[in-house]
Order: structure tokens, then C-alpha cells, then sequence
């Protein structure tokens, strides 16, 4: 098992959970250090995973400014779940066109641990073909943000501490929370159980409360049957926090 342990698990996924006992340990949860954990979960999850690589990188579901695209593709590696160009690599090629099959890289039906987090710090990456975002690979940002990624992540956290250890502390609990929200999504919103606005060959489903926390990706089966509408919501009851998000940096059409 350990030797099949990649470079993520050992560069970013073990580090930030021994920086998360760290911070858990020595963080005073005051009204300022709540509104800090809120507002970088707002800026990793929101932002950064929401508004950049999913829906705007991956899916291209809206347009926005050069420079607030490399800003929000920046805030979406300190979700720490990977480059741009990784994740939407994964998302693009892998997970929608095979959802809950064979190449679907974290379907619960090949193990609901799987799914959770072990495909992340397992997967080898000389199998994955990165054929699906030449448009991103065309981009030097972007590169720069791939080939740089785990030195962006580290240096983040270093100057996080020096300006302040209580930014740090909170910046890691915010990331925590995104990444086992989104490995939740994952196992959860692939488990056949739960509401379905659409009859889809895979097993994708909508659960509201996942949509309302999650910025919006628990309206899952929503977004697979509409994978290009900026929107998760669908039924008149759902409501998308992300869709703010998008509006504050969308450009006008
Ligand atoms: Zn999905
Ligand atoms: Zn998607």
C-alpha cells in the first residue's frame, strides 16, 4: 500500500491533515477566526472549485477576464485538489463521458472508500492521458500553475503563517472542509440514493442540502444531465449559491 502512495498524498494530502490537527489544536474559534474559515472555504470551494475549474474551466459554461481566470484557477489549487489542468483533465475526460463506468476515475461502485479519497492518493498519473485540455495546456498560466503546483500550495502556507499563524489555521480548516466536501460529492451524489430530475444512464442524484452547503455541486444529477448550464439548480425549490458567485465576475453577454 504505501508504495502505491503518490506524490499528492505525500506533498499534500498528509500535510494538510497534520496542519489541520496543528490548527485544530491551536486555533481559538473567536467570531474573526469563524469569519476567516468562512471566508477562505468561500474563496477554495466557491470560488475556486465552483466558479473556476468546474464551472468555468472544465465546462466553459460562462466567460470571464484573463486575469480573474488565472486569480480564480489560483484560489481553485488551494482547494487542494490538484492543478486546473489536473482536475479538469479528470472531470472533462474521465468523469462525465464515463460516469460510473469502467474509466470513471472515483465512482463508488468500484468501493465507496475508493471513491471517498484512496483513488486520489493511489492514482498513478503516468496512466492518465492528458488529452482532454489542450485548450488549458495552451494557456502558460495555467502551466505554470501545473507544473508549479505543490510550490504554490507550500508557499501559500508559508506566507499564510508569516503574515499571520492565525491565517494559516484558518486557511487549512477551509480546505479541509472543501476537500472532503467535494470527495463527499463523489460517493454521495453517485449513490443512486437520493432525487432524480433526470433519467440518466448513470447513477447521479441530487441531494438538497448537499446543493444548498456545497455551492450547488449536490444538485448533481441536475448538472450531469446539463453539464453546460452555469446553474445546478433546476427545479423551482433549488437554489445554486454558486450562481452568485459567477455573476460577480462573469462577463456581460
Ligand atoms: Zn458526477
Ligand atoms: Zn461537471
Amino acid at each position: 500500500m504505501l508504495r502505491k502512495l503518490n506524490s499528492y498524498f505525500w506533498l499534500i494530502f498528509l500535510p494538510a491533515h497534520l496542519l489541520l490537527l496543528w490548527s485544530l489544536y491551536k486555533i481559538e474559534f473567536t467570531v474573526l477566526n469563524i469569519f476567516l474559515i468562512l471566508f477562505f472555504w468561500t474563496l477554495t470551494s466557491g470560488y475556486g472549485i465552483g466558479v473556476a475549474f468546474h464551472r468555468l474551466l472544465s465546462h466553459k459554461s460562462f466567460k470571464t477576464w484573463y486575469p480573474i481566470e488565472v486569480f480564480i484557477s489560483y484560489l481553485g489549487c488551494l482547494a487542494i485538489q490538484g492543478s486546473p489542468i489536473f482536475w479538469v483533465n479528470i472531470h472533462r475526460g474521465y468523469h462525465h463521458p464515463h460516469s460510473d463506468g469502467e474509466k470513471d476515475l472515483h465512482s463508488p461502485v468500484k468501493g465507496k472508500w475508493w471513491a471517498y479519497f484512496i483513488w486520489s492518493i493511489t492514482i498513478d498519473y503516468r496512466s492518465i492521458k492528458f488529452d482532454f485540455v489542450n485548450d488549458l495546456l495552451r494557456k502558460k498560466a495555467q502551466r505554470v500553475l501545473h507544473y508549479m503546483y505543490f510550490f504554490v500550495v507550500w508557499l501559500t502556507w508559508i506566507a499564510a503563517y508569516f503574515i499571520s499563524p492565525a491565517i494559516l489555521f484558518a486557511l487549512v480548516i477551509a480546505q479541509i472542509i472543501t476537500l472532503h466536501q467535494e470527495f463527499c460529492v463523489n460517493l454521495f451524489c453517485h449513490s443512486g440514493k437520493g432525487y432524480r430530475n433526470f433519467d440518466l444512464p448513470d447513477r447521479s442524484v441530487n441531494r438538497y442540502f448537499f446543493g444548498l452547503l456545497f455551492w450547488g455541486v449536490g444538485y448533481h444529477n441536475n448538472h450531469h444531465a446539463r453539464p453546460n448550464s452555469y446553474s445546478f439548480a433546476y427545479a423551482e425549490n433549488e437554489f445554486d449559491p454558486t450562481v452568485l458567485l459567477v455573476k460577480s465576475v462573469k462577463k456581460p453577454s
